[in-house]
C-alpha cells in the first residue's frame, strides 16, 4: 500500500510499504478514504519530537471503512464507515477507569513515536487500529467524511479548550491563533460566550474566524485595545491559547482579567517557560492545559454536527491526493493552507 512516511526532518515521502495486519484480536484494519494533516504533525516534521523514529507513518485524523476485525472487537462491523480517536486507550487502567482516558497507561498517538509508543498512522491506504472497540466510532449516515474527520481530534480539542476553560454565558473569550484548532475553539465557544475575539496575523484565517461568528483582530496592540474596550478595562474572562507559540502564551496572561482563565490547547514542548508568578499571583489566574478527548466527546460532537450547530468542514481549505503529501506538508507548514485533507485514490 501507499503510505506517508517521515524519513527525516522535513522529508515526507509517499512510499510503498506492506499492508498492516491484525496483530491482536482487539485490532481492526481500516481502509482510509480521508486523512488530515494536523499542526501536531509539524512537530516531528521539523524534528522537534524527542525520540521520533523516522519511517513512522504519519497521521492521527482519518475516516475510512472497516475491512478486517479481530475476534474480540465489538460494536463495529466490517464495511462500516468510521472515524478514529487520535489516541488509543485500553479502557481498563486506573486512568481510564477514572475518566482520564487521554492519560491511559497504554496510550499511543497514531502517527507518532518517541514521546508515545510507536503507532503507525492513518496517512496511508490502510491502518491498523489497536483497541478498535474504543478507538473507532461509526460515522452517522447523514454526516459527511469532511465533517466527521474533525471528530478524530481537533473538534474535541477546541471543545476541551472551551469546556476546561470554563467558558460561561456572557463571557468575553479571546482565542489566540486561528489555525484549525483555534477555529474549532471558536466554533465551540460561539453561542456560549457573549463575544469571541479571534486573534491571528494572517488575513485569510481572520476571515474564516469571522465567518464562524468571531470578531477578528491582528495580534499585539490592536488586540489589547479591543479587549479593553469590550470589557471596560477588566480583561477577557477566558483566553484560549491555540497557537502553540511562546509569545502567545505570554500575551495571554496580560489579556486575561483578574481571576480569569488561560486555557491552553496549542501544543507546547518547550521545557522552560518564563512564567511570571507575580502576575499569576496578583491576578489569581488559572492556567490549564488540555488535549482533546474524542472518546469522551465524540457522540456530543456528532450530535452538534447533525443539528447544524457545528460545521467544522467550513475550515477545510484543501483536499489533496495522498500522493502529493510532501507538497501538502510544505504548504501547510508555510501556512499557505489552513486545513488539509489527503484523499486516497480509492
Ligand atoms: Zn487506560
Amino acid at each position: 500500500m501507499k503510505a506517508v512516511q517521515l524519513m527525516g526532518p522535513e522529508d515526507v515521502r509517499v512510499n510503498e510499504v506492506p499492508d498492516p495486519t491484525i496483530q491482536l484480536q482487539t485490532d481492526a484494519i481500516v481502509k482510509v478514504s480521508h486523512t488530515a494533516i494536523c499542526g501536531a504533525d509539524l512537530l516531528p516534521y521539523h524534528g522537534y519530537t524527542p525520540g521520533f523514529e523516522f519511517g513512522t507513518i504519519l497521521g492521527h485524523e482519518f475516516v475510512g471503512t472497516v475491512t478486517e476485525l479481530g475476534d474480540a472487537v465489538t460494536g463495529i462491523t466490517i464495511g462500516q464507515r468510521v472515524v478514529n480517536t487520535s489516541m488509543t486507550s485500553d479502557g481498563t487502567c486506573g486512568h481510564c477507569r477514572a475518566n482520564r482516558v487521554t492519560q491511559c497507561d497504554d496510550r499511543a498517538l497514531f502517527g507518532y513515536s518517541g514521546v508515545y509508543p510507536k503507532l503507525d498512522g492513518g496517512q496511508a491506504e490502510f491502518v491498523r487500529i489497536p483497541n478498535a472497540s474504543r478507538t473507532l466510532w461509526g460515522v452517522p449516515d447523514d454526516v459527511s467524511n469532511e465533517d466527521a474527520i474533525f471528530v478524530a481530534d481537533i473538534l474535541p480539542t477546541g471543545f476541551a479548550a472551551v469546556q476546561r476553560g470554563n467558558v460561561s454565558n456572557g463571557d468575553l473569550v479571546v482565542v489566540l491563533g486561528c489555525g484549525p484548532v483555534g477555529l474549532m475553539a471558536i466554533i465551540a465557544s460561539v453561542g456560549v460566550a457573549r463575544r469571541v475575539i479571534a486573534v491571528d496575523g494572517i488575513f485569510d484565517r481572520r476571515k474564516l474566524a469571522e465567518s464562524l461568528g468571531a470578531t477578528a483582530v491582528e495580534p499585539g496592540e490592536a488586540t489589547a485595545k479591543l479587549v479593553n474596550q469590550l470589557s471596560h478595562g477588566i480583561g477577557a474572562d477566558v483566553v484560549i491559547e491555540a497557537s502553540g507559540s511562546v509569545p502567545a502564551m505570554q500575551s495571554a496572561f496580560g489579556l486575561a482579567r483578574p481571576q480569569g482563565v488561560v486555557s491552553v490547547v496549542g501544543a507546547h514542548f518547550e521545557p522552560d517557560f518564563p512564567l511570571n508568578n507575580g502576575v499569576m499571583f496578583e491576578k489569581e489566574l488559572t492556567l490549564i492545559f488540555s488535549v482533546g478527548n474524542p472518546t469522551k466527546d465524540r457522540e456530543r460532537m456528532f450530535a452538534a454536527i447533525q443539528s447544524g450547530k457545528f460545521s467544522p468542514s467550513k475550515v477545510l481549505t484543501h483536499q489533496i491526493p495522498l500522493e502529493d503529501a510532501a507538497m501538502a506538508y510544505a504548504a501547510f507548514d508555510k501556512k499557505e493552507m489552513t486545513k488539509v485533507v489527503l484523499v486516497t485514490g480509492a
